[in-house]
């Protein structure tokens, strides 16, 4: 439902009680009392299990929910995650520490990314988690620290596809890339992990970041699928895991529309027929990030000063870019765009106004909102950065200029 209080956002996920936003079943400024210090990170349990509970509602039964660490690395939120999704998804030795931490065990934890040093490759062998190789290199480097270790790896596959995932907000396949080898160059390599001993357990496929076009995304899947049932022929023994990649986008800006989750669970019922028929050890994974994490969270700092400059309102704040390079317009966006800001503990208020929100940092980039409309605030007002949940504060410079790194609380 589009909320006309936030033309330029789709929604406000949170209920607002006396003009104030509540998040964990509590008014916003009651839980910044709590947390003692703004700026804050806060993320909304419930509001986790419940895009955990949609997900399992349209998605078929067999399919495998995995979360990808790196959305939101806070533990509190990954040990939540872990008790409600079937694994986890790492990118580094940091992320793998977490993971380890949690209930899911080793082989239910898949290790990506490009550049795994030596070191990481035999903690994670050593851990027992799954490595999805990389490159040709990665695969020989493996094989060897098993013979080394006395342990057979668990090794999968990543293939950079022919097809590229469209209208992906980040492109990660389809023509040349950092990431997985280069689907017409797998075949030969399957035949040489035959020889060197691995614990072949699959392919990952990861295809693009942030999409709402659930089109899109069904293609992606339906050419994921057919590919992995083509290069399985290769494979020295059955896929027993095909993990199709993440990339649900969730609504930052206007005229976003929240993807279109069933369309994408009845093309997936789809699919799985296929599955089960051509590939019948295969167990199918979907690897999310920002959709399990963004709506849940949210940036909040406070508003230190009122300026007015040749009769423009600057709402100065102590959040910025700093911990908050996403919303700064400066995390991979062409184009500036605001994201969704209102002022959380005057949600409608009285009078509305056109504001810039910036931060205390000494840069023309330091901004949170550029010319928006929003409900007057005044100093020690709570200004809210909705949609924050995902590559937020982890995506973050937070030692340019030396302020203190912002709270995170899970409630
Ligand atoms: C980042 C990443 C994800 C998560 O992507 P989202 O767009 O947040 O769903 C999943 N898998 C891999 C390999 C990644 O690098």
């Amino acid at each position: 439902m589009t909320n006309p209080l936030l033309e330029h956002a789709p929604l406000i996920p949170f209920s607002v009680q006396h003009d104030c936003l509540q998040i964990g079943g509590m008014a916003l400024t009651r839980l910044a009392d709590r947390v003692g210090t703004t700026p804050f990170y806060a993320y909304d349990r419930q509001k986790i299990t419940e895009r955990i509970e949609l997900l399992r509602q349209h998605l078929p039964q067999e399919v495998l929910l995995h979360y990808a660490i790196k959305a939101n690395p806070m533990p509190a939120v990954v040990q939540h995650l872990a008790s409600l999704v079937d694994g986890l998804d790492i990118a580094s030795i940091g992320e793998m520490r977490v993971a380890l931490d949690t209930i899911l065990t080793p082989d239910k934890i898949s290790f990506a990314g490009p550049g795994k040093k030596v070191h990481e490759l035999r903690s994670a062998i050593a851990a027992g988690v799954i490595l999805n190789a990389e490159s040709e290199q990665e695969m020989e480097s493996i094989a060897k620290l098993g013979i080394d270790l006395g342990i057979t790896p668990k090794i999968a596959i990543r293939i950079n596809p022919d097809f590229e995932l469209k209208s992906s907000g980040m492109k990660m396949s389809g023509g040349p890339k950092p990431f997985g080898i280069d689907a017409e160059r797998v075949p030969d390599l399957l035949v040489r992990l035959g020889f060197l001993g691995l614990d072949f357990v699959g392919f990952h496929i990861f295809s693009g970041s942030q999409n709402l076009n659930a089109t899109a995304i069904q293609e992606a899947h339906e050419k994921t699928i057919q590919l992995v049932i083509e290069l399985a022929e290769y494979a020295p023994s059955p896929v027993k895991l095909l993990n199709i990649g993440g990339g649900f986008g969730v609504p930052y800006f206007s005229g976003d529309r929240p993807l279109d989750i069933a369309a994408i669970g009845v093309n997936l019922q789809c699919l799985m027929k296929r599955v089960k028929q051509q590939l019948p050890h295969t167990t199918v994974a979907l690897e999310l990030g920002r959709y399990l994490v963004a709506e849940a969270g949210i940036y909040v700092c406070r508003v230190l000063e009122r300026k007015m400059s040749r009769g423009q309102v600057f709402l100065v704040t102590d959040g910025g870019l700093h911990h908050h390079l996403a919303a700064s317009g400066n995390l991979g966006q062409v184009i500036r765009k605001n994201y969704p800001v209102i002022i959380g503990n005057k949600v409608q208020g009285v009078a509305r106004e056109i504001v810039s929100v910036v931060g205390p940092l000494c840069t023309p980039l330091d901004l949170l909102a550029d010319q928006m409309q929003m409900t007057q605030a005044s100093v020690n007002d709570l200004v809210v950065v909705l949609q924050s949940g995902a590559y937020g504060l982890s995506a973050s410079p937070t030692a340019f200029l030396d302020h203190p790194p912002p709270v995170e609380v899970l409630v």
